[in-house]
C-alpha cells in the first residue's frame, strides 16, 4: 500500500469538495460510531461520519429509548436522545465532519475503499462500520403492510405509543426481553392495560426489569403465548392469543400490538464483501474490531449479538478507532 494516494470527496454531481486525505470514514451514528469519531478526531485523523437518514434516526436505537439508567456517569438516568446529542456534540467538537445521509454502497475490493452516500461519495484508507441493528418484526397475519402495520401494529412503542389510537385501550407487547418490558412499561402511561405476550414461561429480561414487569399494576404477562392473528377495521381491534402448550386460542380486545422480539444487524449494504455470521452480524477477530478485510473495522451492535449495550458499543467504537489509527500508521497512511 503506497503512501502517496490522495483522497477526494466528490458530490453526486461529480464536484470535488475536498482534496484532503480521508483516513477514516465512519458509517453509523450510535454510541459506537460517535465514540469512534471522537477518538479519531482527537487523533487528528479528520474523520467523516455518515450518520444515516432514511435507514433510521441519526443516533441509532437510543433515539427511540426512554430513560437510560445503566450508562455509568448518569446516576439520575438520561434520555436516549439527550445522550446521543451529547455524543454527537463531543465528536463534532474535536473536528468530526458529519454527513446526515445513508451510505448506499461500499466497494472494498480496491484501495482506497470507495464509499457511496446518498449525496456525498468519498474514498478512504480505512472504514469503521457502526451501523447497528434494527427491530425485528414477525410475519403474523394482520400485522403486515396493507393490513394493520402502522394502524395499531408497530415495532417502536416509544416512537408511536403516544398516538391517540392507543389511549385507554388494551395493548399487547410481543417478546420477553428487556425491550418488551421497557416498551411495556412505557405504554402503561397510555393504555388501559399492557399485556406482555411471551412464548415461554420465563422472561429473558434482566432480573430488575422482570421484577418491574411482574409487579406493575397495569402490566400482565401472558406466559407460553403467541399472537396468532391481528384483526380490526380501519385500526386494530382484536388479537388472537394462542397458548403454545395447550393450543387453545382466545380472541381479546386490543388497541395495539408492539413487536419487541430482538433485532437484525444493518449489514445488507456491505453486500457480503466482508465475512458475516449466519445471523448477519459482522465477524471480527475475537477481542478486536478487525473484520475479514484489513483496514475495515466493525463496532457496536452490527458485530455484537451478545451484549448489545450502549456502553459496550461505545467501548468497541473506541477500540475500532485505536485499531484503525494503528493500522493506518503501520501501513504508511499516518
Ligand atoms: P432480546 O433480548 O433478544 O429478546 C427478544 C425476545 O423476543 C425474547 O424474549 C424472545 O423470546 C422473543 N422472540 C424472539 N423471536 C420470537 C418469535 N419468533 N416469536 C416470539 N417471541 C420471539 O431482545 P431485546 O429485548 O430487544 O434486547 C436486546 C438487547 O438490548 C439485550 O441485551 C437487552 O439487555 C438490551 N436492552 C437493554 C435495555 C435496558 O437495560 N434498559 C432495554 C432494552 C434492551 P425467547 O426469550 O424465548 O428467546
Amino acid at each position: 500500500m503506497g503512501r502517496k494516494l490522495r483522497f477526494i470527496l466528490i458530490t453526486q454531481q461529480g464536484q470535488i469538495m475536498s482534496k484532503s486525505p480521508i483516513k477514516i470514514v465512519i458509517i453509523g451514528s450510535g454510541p459506537a460510531g460517535y465514540t469512534a469519531a471522537l477518538y479519531a478526531a482527537r487523533a487528528r485523523l479528520n474523520p467523516i461520519l455518515y450518520s444515516g437518514f432514511y435507514s433510521g434516526p441519526a443516533g441509532g436505537q437510543l433515539m427511540t429509548t426512554t430513560d437510560v439508567e445503566n450508562y455509568p456517569g448518569f446516576p439520575e438516568g438520561i434520555s436516549g436522545p439527550e445522550m446521543m446529542e451529547k455524543f454527537r456534540k463531543q465528536a463534532e467538537k474535536f473536528g468530526t465532519q458529519i454527513f446526515p445521509e445513508d451510505v448506499v454502497e461500499v466497494d472494498l475490493s480496491q484501495r482506497p475503499f470507495k464509499i457511496k452516500g446518498q449525496n456525498n461519495s468519498c474514498e478512504a484508507h480505512s472504514i469503521i462500520i457502526a451501523t447497528g441493528a434494527n427491530a425485528k418484526r414477525l410475519d403474523i397475519p394482520g400485522t403486515n403492510e396493507g393490513e394493520f402495520w402502522q394502524k395499531g401494529v408497530t415495532a417502536c412503542a416509544v416512537c408511536d405509543g403516544a398516538m391517540p389510537i392507543f389511549r385507554d385501550r388494551p395493548l399487547y407487547v410481543i417478546g420477553g426481553g428487556d425491550s418488551a418490558v421497557e416498551e411495556g412499561t412505557f405504554l402503561t402511561k397510555y393504555g388501559s392495560k399492557v399485556y406482555i405476550v411471551h412464548r415461554r414461561d420465563e422472561l429473558r429480561a434482566s432480573k430488575i426489569m422482570a421484577e418491574r414487569a411482574k409487579s406493575h399494576p397495569k402490566m400482565e404477562i401472558l406466559w407460553d403465548s403467541v399472537v396468532s392473528r391481528v384483526e380490526g377495521d380501519s385500526v386494530v381491534r382484536h388479537v388472537i392469543i394462542k397458548n403454545v402448550k395447550t393450543g387453545k386460542e382466545e380472541k381479546r380486545e386490543a388497541g395495539g400490538v408492539f413487536f419487541a422480539v430482538g433485532h437484525v444487524p444493518n449489514t445488507a449494504f456491505l453486500n457480503h464483501q466482508i465475512k458475516l455470521h449466519d445471523n448477519g452480524y459482522i465477524k471480527v477477530v475475537p477481542g478486536t474490531c478487525q473484520t475479514s478485510v484489513p483496514g475495515v473495522f466493525a463496532a457496536g451492535d452490527c458485530q455484537d449479538h451478545v451484549y448489545r449495550q450502549a456502553i459496550t458499543a461505545a467501548g468497541s467504537g473506541c477500540m475500532a478507532s485505536l485499531e484503525a489509527e494503528r493500522w493506518l500508521a503501520t501501513n504508511g497512511y499516518d
